[in-house]
């Protein structure tokens, strides 16, 4: 298994120390290896935005052929992906198990490189590919945010970028909210003059109590996870509370109603009790929901039946770059290259997947190739 050139090029690139914000050395490795295979290659600014190290990579392969197909996928990884000794595990490849393995998203790096090598290889006429390869995805989607978006010519594209057996594909995913509360009270000697104070835990608690959280219905969550307050004396009533939490829904219309719903809610709760609230909204992306007769799956469609793989239409839980895609209005579904358990110590990529995703990129090109000539 280990003398394919997708899976030794996937062990060297995952052996090199990355994080979001310090891509530097895997986008220099990356850059020289999009040279080689005969593309024209770029680096975007997003470090200044981000504080990086690195700006997002951009690539194009000219083609003979009419029309333009767009590939992407993440160089950042999540934490605890330094010092990564891949090894192979029966039909995986896995960490030693002290480490994540950065299966997400260098499976999907090493599946656009190895497609479009092979493509190249091919000699036949192709349409312009355009490959991104972005940093900063695992924080909040943010390298893709800084992307010029008017340099790409095409209508469609593909993140190689999503867990699952090789055929899944996320034709949908949430839009994000990030949700910021803060309770201001007023400080006094719990002893001598607690009827001078007003205490924001128990301000936050009346909005805390019956807000709506968790599920919220088919398309919906929130979460509230992070809570601060106190924590100086007990003989002063506490001032001050900060709630952080997120909300997510694949209907943007009903991602803005909880919004207002929350700002709603905290106002509200506190009525009565002298304390005060601040509460911030921050969208973090936009979701998608990509049409299933639409370009994007309908060449995969093609693509997985002629290489014998069936196709499963899902749904995705979290933002990714797609959904900077589709809100600039190019068609972008979420592609799986084999991985799983990602974001843990205990991450794998199915072999056979990862050397069918190189071949999927193949057939992608060379189907859309097909269409075009017809
Ligand atoms: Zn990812």
């Amino acid at each position: 298994m280990a003398e394919h050139r997708i899976v030794d090029e996937f062990c060297e690139l995952v052996r090199i120390d990355t994080a979001s914000r310090n891509e530097r050395e895997i986008a220099d490795i990356v850059k020289a290896k999009l040279v080689a295979i005969g593309c024209r290659v770029e680096e975007d600014d997003a470090a200044i935005h981000l504080k990086g190290n690195a700006g997002n990579i951009l690539a194009v392969l000219e083609g003979e052929l009419e029309g333009a197909i767009l590939l992407s996928a993440h160089l950042d990884r999540v934490a605890n992906g330094y010092g990564i000794k891949p090894r192979i595990d029966g039909s995986r490849i896995v960490s030693d198990g002290t480490t994540i393995l950065a299966a997400d998203d260098i499976s999907g790096v090493v599946a656009i490189l190895d497609g479009v090598r092979r493509i190249k290889e091919s000699g036949k006429p192709h349409p312009r590919v355009e490959i991104v390869f972005t940093v900063c995805e695992e924080k909040g989607v943010s390298g893709s945010k800084y992307l010029n978006f008017s340099k790409f010519q095409s209508e469609f594209g593909y993140a190689l970028d999503s867990p699952g057996r090789i055929g899944r594909i996320i034709k949908t995913a949430p839009s994000k909210a990030q949700l910021k509360l803060e309770v201001f009270g007023k400080a006094s000697h719990a002893g001598n003059a607690p009827e001078k104070g007003v205490n924001a835990i128990i301000a936050t608690a009346r909005i805390l109590a019956d807000i709506k959280d968790g599920r919220l219905d088919d398309e919906s969550t929130a979460n509230y996870a992070i809570f601060r307050a106190g924590g100086e004396a007990t003989n002063i009533v506490c001032d001050y509370a900060l709630v952080t939490g997120e909300t997510r829904s694949l209907n943007h219309d009903k991602l803005e109603e909880y919004c207002r719903y929350f700002v709603d809610h905290c106002k509200k709760a506190v009525e009565g009790t002298g304390a005060t609230v601040k509460t911030d909204v921050l969208l973090n992306y936009k979701c998608f929901n990509v049409k299933e007769d639409g370009k994007a799956i309908s060449l995969m469609r093609r693509v997985f039946k002629k290489m014998g793989i069936d196709m499963i239409i899902d749904r995705g839980g979290g933002g990714m770059d797609a959904n900077r895609f589709n809100a600039n209005g190019i068609e972008c579904i979420g592609l799986a290259t084999g991985y799983g358990a990602n974001h843990t110590s205990n991450e794998y990529v199915e072999v056979d997947d990862l050397i069918r995703s190189g071949e999927m990129v193949e057939q992608m090109i060379a189907q859309y190739a097909e269409q075009i000539k017809k």
